[in-house]
């Protein structure tokens, strides 16, 4: 029998606990990184529901602790293992108790270190690699009885093994959800671990990714964002057997009954093509926000990054997203510190958020990666690492702050998703991915509602239901909030 297909139930479906009660076994995931991972973590928690693992949040319950894990930088990668010290001690509380607890290491640290991590934490009794989560049954069962290690690339399809969540578990998880459709990379990027940890690129079929969106609306699931290491590379057989664009799948999935809006993330600028910008004009429900990774404003640097393109080519592309969309904003990743980069260099950089004016950004010191090419190139000191990055997040945040401010008074359609802090106000996203706080029905969870902005905070925007609403709003206790936390406090 296949690992795939055999069945944990050799452990049994119950746990016994010290004092002869049974219940449930209880399962606790701990995500580290991408969005990538968080959906993984759900799948891995799909898969063993039928074994007889239901969910918890609290580690010391749990009869078996996945830890999902990210190797994209050195400390995401140390963090793993500083958990892994404080599962140990959960462990072995329990095995006093009576109770045995299984650790099992998933994620890219589990693809990059394999054997290395039993060798480091001998607590963790399951290591296995992403392209491997459907055989989490067997290989758990296994486990029981000797440490075990999987990190082969299979040659079946995961997807095909993985189980889906019930409609209860899918609404539980909220309104919005990811859907990955494409994984792994070919482009090699000097810096990057994503090609050794993720193996090569791989697009699921349109009709599987359709179906899947088709049973997130049906639980009430409104948003979805497609999700991929390098999701505009997609190249997904369609239904008429040939591959399809990631434009062309948005144009068919934004086709789905009851999806109202839709994203994807990550995009690497040489993938963005005419029928993706085409779909920034053409899709409504496409929101107006890119995120697209520039890395180094230098010319230089994304030579040595092997990034193949230049910073002339990014901005004309974003002109071109631009013309394409008008209410567009962007977002992007930066490493600063890449191996030989000069104060020069690092002016490009900054020269470049001046230019375009992100929404937001991510950056990051360059983290240097066993086995990848820019490990061996000249190191910059941490601490110009440091005061770059410090230089550079001060930009960016000066951008943001900019941004947000000039969404004073305008109107945009929210997404809510749940309820806030405050009894009666209930949270949701702008088009812009903004948390916005509003007075609001709970009935209004799930919906897109047109919003007022008010108020503007570090990290939210508040507002008032408008027009067509104003009975719901009419009723809301708005006025009735104190003014710090209307402000955000
Ligand atoms: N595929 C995306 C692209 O091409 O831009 C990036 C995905 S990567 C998982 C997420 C981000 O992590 C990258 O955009 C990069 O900024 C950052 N990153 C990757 N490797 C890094 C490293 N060795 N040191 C610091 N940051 C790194
Ligand atoms: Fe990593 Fe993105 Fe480059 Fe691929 S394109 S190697 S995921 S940074």
């Amino acid at each position: 029998m296949s690992e795939a297909l055999e069945s944990y139930s050799e452990i049994g479906r119950v746990a016994i606990d010290p004092k002869g009660m049974s219940g449930p076994r209880k399962l606790y995931v701990k995500s580290f990184g991408c969005q990538m991972n968080v959906y993984d973590s759900h799948r891995m928690a799909d898969t063993l529901a039928p074994e007889g693992f239901v969910e918890t949040g609290a580690p010391e319950e749990a009869d078996l602790v996945i830890l999902n894990t990210c190797h994209i930088r050195e400390k995401a990668a140390e963090k793993v293992y500083s958990e892994l010290g404080r599962i140990r001690k959960l462990k072995e509380e329990a095995a006093r108790e009576g109770r045995k607890v299984l650790v099992a290491v998933a994620g890219c640290v589990a693809q990059a270190e394999g054997q290395e991590i039993l060798r480091r934490a001998p607590a963790v009794d399951l290591v296995v690699g992403p392209q491997n989560y459907h055989r989490l049954p067997g290989l758990l069962a296994r486990a029981t009885r000797e440490p075990v290690v999987d990190t082969e690339f299979p040659v079946e399809d995961k997807f095909d093994f993985l189980k889906s969540p019930s409609r209860e578990k899918t609404r539980a998880r909220g309104v919005s959800a990811f859907v990955t459709v494409q994984e792994g990379c070919d482009k090699f990027c000097t810096f990057c671990v994503v090609p050794y940890t993720r193996g090569a690129e791989v697009s699921r079929p349109v009709t599987k990714i359709v179906a899947e969106v088709q049973r997130l609306a049906d639980a009430g699931v409104r948003e979805v964002t497609l999700i991929g290491q390098n999701v505009n590379a997609y190249h997904g057989e369609g239904p008429d057997g040939r591959p399809w664009t990631l434009g062309r799948l948005l144009h068919h999935v934004a086709e789905v009954e009851g999806i109202a809006r839709l994203r994807y993330t990550t995009s690497h600028p040489r993938d963005m093509d005419e029928s993706l910008i085409a779909a920034h004009r053409d899709l409504a429900c496409l929101m107006p926000y890119l995120h697209l990774p520039l890395q180094s404003g230098s010319d230089r640097i994304l030579a040595a990054m092997n990034r193949r393109h230049t910073r002339a080519d990014y901005l004309r592309l974003i002109e071109r997203m631009r013309a394409a969309r008008a209410d567009l904003a962007l977002s992007s990743d930066f490493i600063v510190g890449f191996p030989c980069e000069t104060e020069d260099d690092f002016r490009d950089t900054l020269d470049v958020v001046e230019e375009v004016g992100y929404a937001g950004a991510f950056s990051f010191k360059y983290s240097p990666r066993p086995g990848t090419p820019a490990a061996n190139m000249e190191q910059v000191p941490e601490e110009v690492k440091g005061e770059r990055l410090q230089r550079l997040q001060a930009a960016i945040d000066r951008h943001q702050v900019a941004f947000n401010a000039a969404c004073q008074g305008k109107i945009f359609d929210v997404l809510f998703e749940k309820p806030g802090k405050y009894q009666g106000q209930l949270v949701g996203r702008s088009p812009y991915l903004q948390p916005v706080q509003a007075m609001a029905p709970p009935a209004l969870i799930g919906e897109v509602v047109p919003v007022k902005v008010t108020e503007i905070s570090a990290n939210s925007l508040f507002g008032t239901l408008v027009a067509q609403t104003s009975s719901i709003h009419a009723s809301a206790n708005y006025d009735a909030m104190p003014a710090s936390a209307v402000a955000g406090a």
